[in-house]
């Protein structure tokens, strides 16, 4: 039992790691490439040292927050269910979020063909990402949440890639749940397919940190009330919030 759930952590761990490293590699190596400067000049290179440790220090913490959530409903599930038909409930859609956190860990195969499904798996999570973190951003963005947090984000108005470790544990914490939040309920998300949405999501989010690449998050940081999205404006084109100016 403890072994199984050291490996369950192990492998979170794992993917994390290789996760960071990637969003890390590929955001400064584009950076260099467009000669684009990756670290804000404002800030001195102590404070963005500080700034990356406490990051990985805080993501850390609520990954294995999270995980552990995820490992205690799942024992409990199969403790109760101890027989796969039990009641009907295992495997049916009732219980959707163990399928998926079985494909995930496990490597389940998905429920769609292959071809659909490696298209419309990951359109279906950068969908609910965008959704749970328009609402999450708003939020955020509502007098009392901005001053108690969201607010050291908007500090800096001209921003750089790396501003985007510029947020406090709370913001940087509840930022990384929601990329996490659509595993509970998209179907058929395999382990290596969350890896990559992730690097690909959030590379695009450093690099959006900076004019040189995509507008409409240095809006944001000069606006404040437009553009809210995580990547794509969906939500903020159907609710008018989109600003391009
Ligand atoms: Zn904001
Ligand atoms: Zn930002």
């Amino acid at each position: 039992m403890i072994y199984s759930l050291l490996q369950e952590f192990g492998i979170l761990l794992q993917r994390f790691a290789s996760v960071t490293f990637a969003t890390l590699a590929l955001s400064t190596a584009t950076c260099s490439v467009f000669s684009t400067p990756f670290f804000n000049p404002l800030n001195t290179f102590d404070k963005t040292m500080y700034k990356v440790a406490t990051t990985v220090y805080t993501s850390l913490t609520s990954i294995l927050i999270f995980a552990t959530g995820l490992v205690a409903v799942n024992c409990g599930v199969r403790y109760i269910c101890s027989s796969s038909s039990l009641f009907g409930l295992c495997g049916n859609d009732r219980l959707i979020y163990i399928d998926n956190y079985e494909s995930i860990f496990h490597g389940a195969a998905n429920t769609y063909s292959p071809t659909f499904g490696y298209i419309w798996i990951p359109l279906e999570y950068c969908f609910f990402v965008e959704l749970v973190y328009y609402i999450y951003h708003r939020l955020m963005h509502t007098r009392r949440w901005y001053r108690y947090s969201h607010y050291y984000h908007h500090m800096n108005l001209v921003v750089y890639p790396a501003d985007i470790l510029h947020a406090d544990i709370l913001d940087t914490t509840l930022t990384i749940l929601c990329l996490y939040m659509p595993v509970l309920w998209v179907r058929g998300i395999t382990s290596g397919m969350f890896s990559f949405l992730q690097t690909a999501l959030i590379t695009y989010s450093f690099l959006q940190h900076s004019d040189r690449f995509v507008k409409i998050h240095t809006i944001h940081h000069r606006r404040f009330d437009y553009n809210y999205c995580f990547c794509l404006p969906i939500f903020d084109w159907l609710l008018g919030t989109l600003s391009y100016d």
